[in-house]
């Protein structure tokens, strides 16, 4: 389709990191943007060599391999991403962690045997869970995992991170104008051609009845975190897979938190984040760094509540607040 500037709109999508990523790109014929596609879901697999949890030879996990060793010289990629997430420990007071996978494997396993962990095995794998643990040497570019056992989980940032570097795959390539979509988590760079914003959809899972909500977004991105697909029923209690690292228990559901902010690795982290705290506590923070978060969350069963922070008020302020329908 002709789109103005003599630029033509082009979509793919492709499965990679056990989700769906589509790119949306603007590019003046088919050539462009064929070599655009493969420079950026090139880029993808690369990325996911990298940072594969489930790969054993993933570069993650070869450096967690080396816990109590090291340091390890690592790739750029893998120093970036957990020198963000450490900003996001510190903001948020070790709510964000990425040294949570030894409680994440037990929490994976009792979804599966549906029953909680016993609290000795808890307990011995919060021993190991503690971003202070991680050391960074910029200069060197290395790290040192200090704990023996330690490891690492880049589940909640990871795919943010994703998102900006296919981005400036296609910036590289003199593709301005496109957006990246990494199973729900967008980023987007330039409007298309005639258009000052990407309207993006943040969909409310069904069972929240709340409204979507359309961002109007460029040079931003926008994260999702949830238990909508992933949790489990013990004991009457809906456990998501994120957990309080602080505790060792999972966040009990259903919630569901949404950053929007200019940097695509810090919305995903920050919406993991989030997800960790108390509704209020969660928009308390958002407020006092100046983030625009959504947080939906079940105050008593079958009932829900939508907080904004005030930049994220400030976001959707051009629409007409639609009120959640009334409860059957
Ligand atoms: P989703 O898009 O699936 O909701 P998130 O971005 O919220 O994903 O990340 C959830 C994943 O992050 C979990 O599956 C786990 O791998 C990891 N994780 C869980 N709890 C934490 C935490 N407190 N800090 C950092 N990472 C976490
Ligand atoms: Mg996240």
């Amino acid at each position: 389709m002709e789109a103005g500037g003599g630029l033509k709109r082009y979509v793919r999508t492709e499965p990679h990191m056990g989700t769906y990523f589509t790119i949306i790109l603007y590019a003046p014929d088919s050539e462009a943007a064929e070599a655009a596609f493969h420079a950026g879901f090139q880029r993808i697999r690369r990325l996911d060599e990298i940072f594969s949890d489930y790969r054993p030879d993933s570069e993650l996990n070869r450096l967690c391999r080396q816990a109590g060793a090291g340091p390890v010289h690592v790739s750029r990629e893998l120093f970036e991403v957990l020198t963000l997430a450490r900003r996001v420990s510190e903001a948020s007071r070790g709510a964000f962690d990425v040294t949570v996978k030894p409680v994440v494997r037990l929490w994976r396993r009792a979804r599966r045997q549906r029953r909680p962990p016993s609290q000795a095995r808890l307990r011995a794998a919060l021993e190991l869970v503690d971003y202070r643990a991680i050391e960074l040497d910029a200069a060197r570019r290395t790290v040192r995992l200090r704990r023996r056992g330690m490891r690492l989980d880049l589940g909640g940032i990871a795919k943010g991170y994703t998102l900006a570097a296919v981005l400036s795959e296609l910036a590289a390539r003199g593709i301005q104008r496109a957006l990246v979509d990494g199973g729900g988590d967008i980023a987007v760079a330039d409007p298309p051609p005639n258009k000052n914003a990407w309207r993006v959809l943040v969909p409310t899972p069904e069972e929240m009845r709340g409204e979507p909500v359309i961002l109007r977004l460029r040079h931003s991105a926008v994260a999702t975190s949830g238990d909508a697909e992933q949790y489990v029923v013990l004991n009457a209690k809906r456990y998501s897979h994120i957990i309080d690292p602080r505790t060792g228990w999972p966040v009990v559901g259903p919630r569901q938190v949404t950053v929007v902010h200019s940097c695509a690795t810090l919305a995903d982290a920050w919406a993991t984040a989030l997800s960790v705290l108390e509704p209020e506590e969660a928009i308390a923070l958002a407020d006092a760094r100046g983030l625009a978060a959504r947080v939906i969350y079940s105050p008593r069963p079958g009932s829900f509540e939508s907080l904004d922070s005030r930049a994220f008020r400030k976001l959707v302020s051009y629409q007409v607040p639609s009120p959640v329908p009334p409860r059957p």
